[in-house]
């Protein structure tokens, strides 16, 4: 059960401060409690524990009688006051507030926390921003200064001095290699299996009720508003482990032909029976200088490659890292 507590108003008549909820009447003037009176509550307002109270407070708002201006309680039906009617009286607002009620009768206290809460920032309010600002300028600067370097370009003339040229061959053999898996090919032998965890799982195993907010009723009492969340647990959960061994074919080594000139050829392989050719790699590189005496190494196609010759000129493109390209070979 949502607890209740009784608030507190203040006469704006008298000024008088604290008056209870369950009062309809100041004590300091007599005049009635007004319609739209705001409805506070101190810290240290106990839990109402008197059932009747309880109630009460529960019945709904406080109607407002139209002849004297007196509050009702909702159950009334007649004014307390002056015995009319309540026919289509208006009633006293009903209010949520997420969070904490209200602590005084002061007008928008609410705001008023706000700016004491926020009155480090307030002069500046700026302030909270500069940091992140700060640093997304930097990365900025940063990313800037990076492509300026690498984008800031220069063409030069270079002449083809030599060539060079690498090829290699990867060499594959068939091994037998332990796995360890939660399914087994069909070409292995398994060798030992046991329960390991596979996944763990977010199950809910009920539900949490807190306190959220305060439901102002319109009658001089507030009660608390409740919220629930789920509540999960998390359970792993178990599979069988495979190890097993199985025949792979294996990278075991590198068979590399290379020269300073232009006539590649591919590597010699010798292969056992248990062995087979895996992938193959090439490079063919330019290797230039510029009128400075500076040397450049450009990487191109093999058909580009080809089509050089020692002393050719080539218009190079330099970025600020000193790497070179041929002009309209990317
Ligand atoms: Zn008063
Ligand atoms: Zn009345």
């Amino acid at each position: 059960m949502a607890a209740v507590r009784e608030g507190r108003w203040d006469c704006q008549r008298c000024g008088s401060t604290g008056l209870f909820g369950r009062d309809k009447i100041c004590h300091g003037c007599g005049s009635p409690r007004p319609e739209g009176v705001k409805f506070y509550m101190t810290d240290d307002a106990p839990v109402i524990t008197d059932q009747k109270v309880v109630e009460q407070a529960k019945a709904g708002a406080d109607w407002i009688c139209q002849y004297c201006g007196a509050s009702n309680p909702a159950l009334a039906d007649k004014c307390q006051q002056c015995e009319a009617p309540k026919g289509q009286a208006r009633t006293q607002g009903v209010k949520e507030y997420k969070g904490a009620a209200p602590k005084d009768g002061k007008e928008t206290p609410a705001p008023a926390a706000q700016a004491l809460a926020a009155a480090p920032t307030s002069s500046a309010p700026w302030a909270k921003y500069a940091i992140p600002l700060g640093i997304g300028a930097f990365v900025l600067f940063c990313c800037f200064a990076m492509s300026f370097v690498f984008f800031n370009t220069s063409q030069t003339t270079g002449t083809v001095e030599s060539f060079s040229w690498e090829r290699t061959i990867e060499v594959e053999e068939l091994q037998t290699v332990e796995e360890t898996g939660w399914d087994v090919p069909s070409d292995a032998r398994v060798i030992h299996e046991e329960e390991a965890v596979r996944s763990t799982e977010q199950t809910q195993v009920g539900e949490r009720t807190y306190v959220c907010g305060q439901r102002d009723l319109g009658n001089g009492f507030f009660e608390d508003v409740e919220c629930t969340e789920p509540i999960y647990e998390s359970e792993e959960v178990y599979d069988t482990q495979y190890t097993y061994e199985v025949e792979k074919w294996v990278e075991v080594e590198t068979e590399r032909a290379s020269g300073n000139n232009q006539d590649p050829y591919w590597p010699e392989i010798f292969l056992t029976d248990e062995q087979r050719e895996g992938d193959r790699a090439e490079t063919y590189t330019v290797h230039l200088e510029d009128e400075s005496g500076e040397d450049y190494e450009v990487n191109v196609s093999l058909g580009r490659w080809d089509d050089f010759d020692v002393g050719d000129e080539l218009t190079l493109e330099v970025n600020g890292f000193g790497a070179a390209e041929l002009v309209g070979e990317k």
